[in-house]
């Protein structure tokens, strides 16, 4: 399977009314580094109109994304109970 493939086959418990990542835009702005773009596993991360952008509701809650800001520019918690990414094995 592609990585497209095995990402398809995660189920998620989407809070519409709330995202579980927050970003700091005024601090992403000045950030060189961008790592958020090159390491969330899922692509999540994308620049529009120089904004960084993050499509929360596909989260693999990973964490990876908030651990290698410079800019410390990432709130992230793990999404309300019952939300988020549910793993499934077999
Ligand atoms: Fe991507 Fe992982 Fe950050 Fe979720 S926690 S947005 S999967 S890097």
């Amino acid at each position: 399977l592609s990585m497209a493939d095995k990402l398809a086959l995660d189920k998620f418990e989407v809070d519409e009314g709330e995202s579980h990542i927050h970003l700091h835009n005024e601090l992403c702005k000045s950030c060189k580094e961008k790592n958020c773009l090159l390491v969330c596993p899922a692509g999540l991360y994308s620049e529009q109109n120089g904004e960084i952008i993050v499509e929360w509701a596909g989260c693999l809650e990973c964490g990876t994304c908030r651990a290698v800001c410079p800019q410390k520019a990432i709130e992230w918690i793990y999404p309300r109970g019952g939300f988020g990414i549910i793993y499934r094995q077999g």
